[in-house]
């Protein structure tokens, strides 16, 4: 019978007779004892184990009752039927005994529907023994046995009923068959009043409802705490299954904050035995369990706050929380861990403590955060990346600052890194990048952003700024700690930076225009000499445009012979001779009129035309020096760095030389320092192989930029040309004129000559001149011109007139060097 207990079959009872009825109700009641479904078995059991119980006792109970009733029944004399009555009731009662003390200790699972018909049997012949006996002995007792006999029987009823209410059955066959023998001894009893039947009736009523809510109760107890304690099994089990197979964990805290009832799983997790939290709050473990600030977050500002204080304010709140995540330091390292809880609550609503689930997250908060270091931060150098200064510009962007401050956004970009890169290889490239990022990281503030873009190009934010002055300050600091060449290895590689810095919000409002801006302001930086920082202005937006339009042109000038050469003489000091020319490009534009050579020179660099214009350069030279110039006239011509690196630069020269008919000793190479800061060993290579043709080498512009005396011992320079910067102070600072004639003596001590640039006024030729230098170029001898000019100029060179260096000079200009 599969249905479950005690649940009606209404259908059935509504089309059948009372007596069906009946049987009907009376099966459903004893279901327990009579269905053979597992259940059933379970609770019969049970059951049955009760009735075990008692029945040792019982039996007991049941001899001594009967030894009593034979003594009272023997004055009518002891026949075979009284002793066989005794002898049977004594084996009922022994065999009661032995199977109570045989089940003693057993553990029942499960009973079968005959051990409730078993039991009932012997309820039955128990309960007819009684009643046999009242049959028998009881209406010819004295009635002094009588009440003996009376009291013993019905004391057995009720007691035999309460002993068996657990089976029901076994109860109401005992009870039935004694009360039956009882009333039918009352019957046979002459005298004894008839009215007293309906009271046996009346006892058998309530004895039949004693046993039937007993066994109801034990029923229904039995059910529910068969149910409890299969959900306690259930529980464990998942408890089990959860404690074991997540990295979950249960927490407690109490009223007070502490953890208790902690597992020994959550002290393996927090890394100290239960005993040693002590009574501290939780809270305030965590405070003092709580990380440090990560190095490579340095500039965030989306830093969470720490652990205990999230913690605290989540239970603050009183309401449920989940996934919580917390970092804590523990003695074996770093752990993430998320918190989800309720509160528990009293009984009138108030937070008594917390329980809720710890999960150690730890291993995905590394596995995001190495996606989320590789979405913002840059492999090589550890910086942020694009996305990083995007989002953190985008934030700057977003409000406005407060009251007073300002930020900037500085662009910047390693100089010549090309160059380093094509010649000594990315190794040395990446190795340069990586000493140059961790530079510029030493010299920023925390707070400061420093991403690489990309390539040699860095960005970096300044907040928080109450001046201008400040931006310019930390961008200084840039450019100083990136004069020591860098290391890679056993070589040292000169950087240099050049940096372009807008201010914000007032150079950009968004972020596009923010880093446009200071690109602009890199540009200008790189154009007006490198090394150095720039800060943007409206004005730069035309030049970028302009930029795009030289570069355009270039090419078409290049293509349609548009360019030309002018020269310019060099006169030696002492004898006022001139003894070379330097050939300076010139480019005449129908729109754009006179191009400076600083300004497209820098264009053609940056975008690959400087090897043919470079070549162009040299044909040129060599092809106008050997037909328009004197034969004791050097002809000077420019090369840029990113030209020397060029493997066959060495063999193009040599076309150059062929080709005109130049001698290679009438040529000389003008370089700048910044081949040092490329420090290209190609480069020097091509020098040499220049050198061995009988070119000569000199160095331009020394003293300015990356100015190094140590530069000069690296190559052995034929001369050295002193920048117009130099010579421009000559006359007003006296620090200037030491420089000078320093740079003369070391010169001179290599073996070098030494030309002045620029010279424009007598009194500079004069400092000059008494510095030892040795030869002059600049607008006091003569201006850049076209060859056919340079050479007439240089044919009737005896008619000029030498300057008269004595007249009119200041007298600071004579003051003892
Ligand atoms: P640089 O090599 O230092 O050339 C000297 C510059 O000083 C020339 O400017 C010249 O016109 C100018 N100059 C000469 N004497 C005086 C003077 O007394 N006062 C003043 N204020 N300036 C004087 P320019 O021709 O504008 O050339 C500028 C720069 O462009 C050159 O500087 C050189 O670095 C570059 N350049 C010119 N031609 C070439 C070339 O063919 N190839 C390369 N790579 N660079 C070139
Ligand atoms: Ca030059
Ligand atoms: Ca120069």
């Amino acid at each position: 019978m599969g249905e479950p207990l005690q649940s009606a079959n209404t259908s059935a009872s509504a089309s059948h007779g009372p007596l069906l009825r009946l049987r009907m109700a009376l099966r459903r009641e004893l279901a327990v004892y009579l269905d053979e479904d597992p259940l059933a078995a379970e609770v019969r059991a049970q059951h049955v184990r009760t009735m075990m119980e008692m029945s040792p006792w019982a039996m007991l109970a049941t001899a001594a009752n009967a030894v009593l009733l034979y003594a009272a029944a023997r004055p009518q004399g002891a026949g075979l039927v009284l002793h066989l009555w005794l002898a049977s009731m004594l084996v009922l009662a022994g065999w009661g005994l032995r199977s109570g003390w045989r089940a003693r200790g057993r553990q029942w699972t499960r009973s079968s529907v005959r051990t409730v018909w078993r039991f009932t049997a012997h309820g039955a012949v128990l309960g007819g023994l009684w009643g046999l006996f009242g049959v028998l002995w009881f209406p010819a007792a004295q009635p002094s046995s009588q009440l003996l006999m009376g009291l013993v029987l019905t004391g057995s009823a009720c007691a035999g009923a309460y002993l068996m209410a657990s089976l029901p059955t076994a109860a109401y066959a005992y009870v039935s068959m004694l009360l039956g023998g009882g009333a039918l001894a009352w019957l046979l009893t002459p005298g004894m009043p008839l009215f007293a039947m309906p009271l046996v009736a009346v006892y058998l009523a309530v004895l039949v409802q004693v046993v039937r809510s007993t066994a109801h109760n034990a029923t229904a107890r039995l059910l529910s705490e068969r149910e409890v304690r299969r959900q306690n099994q259930l529980v464990a089990l998942l408890l089990r299954d959860f404690e074991e197979h997540t990295s979950d964990l249960l927490w407690e805290l109490d009223r007070e904050g502490r953890l208790v009832n902690v597992s020994p799983r959550l002290a393996v997790v927090l890394g100290v035995p239960p005993q040693a939290l002590g009574r501290a709050r939780f809270v305030d473990w965590l405070r003092q369990h709580e990380p440090r600030l990560d190095a490579a977050d340095t500039g965030a500002t989306e830093q969470a706050p720490g652990a205990a204080a999230a913690l605290a304010a989540a239970l603050a709140l009183d309401k449920p929380f989940r996934d919580l995540e917390l970092g804590v330091a523990l003695p074996a390292g770093p752990r993430w861990w998320h918190l989800t809880a309720k509160p528990l609550l009293s009984e009138d609503n108030r937070t008594i403590g917390w329980r809720g689930v710890l999960s150690d997250v730890t291993s995905q908060h590394q596995a995001r955060r190495r996606l989320d270091q590789l979405a913002h931060y840059d492999a090589l150098t550890g910086l942020a990346n694009r996305v990083r200064l995007r989002e953190r510009l985008a934030l700057l962007l977003a409000q406005p600052l407060p009251p007073g401050q300002m930020a900037a956004l500085l662009c910047v970009d390693v100089d010549n890194f090309k160059t380093i890169n094509d010649s000594m290889g990315h190794s040395v490239g990446d190795a340069v990048l990586q000493e140059v990022a961790a530079r510029i990281r030493q010299q920023m503030r925390r707070s400061d952003l420093v991403a690489r873009l990309g390539g040699d190009e860095f960005a970096i934010v300044l907040d928080g700024l109450a001046t201008e002055a400040e931006a310019w300050a930390l961008a200084q600091r840039l450019l100083v700690a990136m004069q020591a060449p860098c290391s890679v290895g056993p070589q040292a590689v000169a950087v240099g930076l050049s940096i372009g810095m807008a201010l914000l919000p007032q150079h950009g409002q968004t972020l596009d225009e923010a880093m446009g801006n200071a690109d602009l302001a890199l540009y200008a930086a790189k154009q007006g000499g490198r090394g150095r920082c720039e800060l943007f202005v409206p004005q730069l937006g035309e030049r970028s445009r302009r930029r795009l339009v030289v570069e355009q042109e270039l090419r078409r000038a290049l293509a349609a012979g548009d360019l030309a050469l002018h020269w310019q003489p060099q006169v030696d000091i002492g004898s006022w001779q001139p003894c070379g020319a330097e050939a300076l490009l010139r480019w005449s534009h129908p729109a754009l009129g006179m191009v400076p050579p600083n300004e497209f020179v820098l264009v053609a660099e940056e975008c690959g035309l400087i090897g043919t214009l470079g070549a162009w350069v040299m044909q040129r030279a060599c092809m106008e020096a050997a037909r328009s110039l004197p034969a004791h006239i050097t002809a000077s011509v420019n090369v840029s760095p990113a030209q020397l690196v060029h493997p066959g630069f060495v063999a193009m020269v040599q076309q150059a030389l062929a080709h005109s008919g130049l001698p290679a000793q009438r040529l000389v190479v003008e370089v700048t320092e910044s081949l040092f800061m490329d420090a290209a060993p190609v480069a020097l290579a091509n020098l040499r192989g220049l050198k061995d043709l009988g070119v000569r080498i000199a160095l331009d512009d020394f003293g300015t930029g990356y100015s190094s005396l140590a530069y000069l011992r690296r190559f052995p320079f034929d001369s050295l040309k002193i920048d117009r910067a130099f010579v421009r102070e000559l006359t007003d600072r006296s620090d200037a004129r030491a420089i000078v004639r320093t740079i003369v003596q070391l010169a001179r001590n290599l073996g070098m000559r030494t030309i002045a640039e620029g010279v424009e006024t007598p009194a500079q030729l004069l400092v000059l001149r008494n510095a030892g230098c040795l030869a002059m170029q600049g607008y006091l001898a003569a201006r850049p011109m076209p060859v056919a000019e340079v050479a007439g100029l240089l044919g009737r060179w005896q008619a000029v007139a030498r300057p008269q260096n004595h007249q009119a000079l200041p007298d600071t200009a004579l003051a003892p060097l």
